[in-house]
């Protein structure tokens, strides 16, 4: 049996100047970081949230919530890892992750091979990255 999972998320900007904009686990140096209790990298978070839906173990607000201080500042690939392998104790398998990012900056074509690859490294299947912008990239 295939089951296949969508995952959605946003965040806005931090205005806290030191936070470091993490996106599938790669830092985008000179960036606004985004605002979250984790270090709020957006894309960790919808594929976490496609897993756990596919596999029907509710979501990442439900497992990693916002409330409880052990998930501040918490790396969201170690998150995605504890995502996985609920899924995996329920007795399914990745075998692939397409993801899309919807944003204005910054580039990710450079960093594309990066960020599939540390996504991969978690989930054990391969991943795909593309991107979107509202607005072309300045
Ligand atoms: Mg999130």
């Amino acid at each position: 049996m295939i089951r296949v999972g969508h995952g959605f998320d946003v965040h806005g900007f931090s205005d806290d100047a030191t936070r470091v904009l993490r996106l599938a686990g790669v830092e985008f140096p000179g960036h606004r970081g985004l605002a979250g209790h984790s270090d709020a990298d957006v894309v960790a978070h919808a594929v976490t949230d496609a897993l756990l839906g596919a596999a029907g173990r509710g979501d990442i607000g439900e497992l990693f919530p916002d409330t409880d201080p052990a998930w501040a500042g918490a790396d969201s690939l170690d998150l995605l890892d504890a995502a996985v392998a609920l899924v995996m104790a329920a007795g399914w398998r990745v075998a692939n992750v397409d993801v899309t990012v919807v944003a204005e900056t910054p580039r990710l074509a450079p960093r594309r091979a990066e960020m599939q690859a540390r996504l991969s490294a978690v989930v054990g299947a391969p991943v795909s990255v593309a991107w979107g912008a509202p607005k072309p990239e300045r």
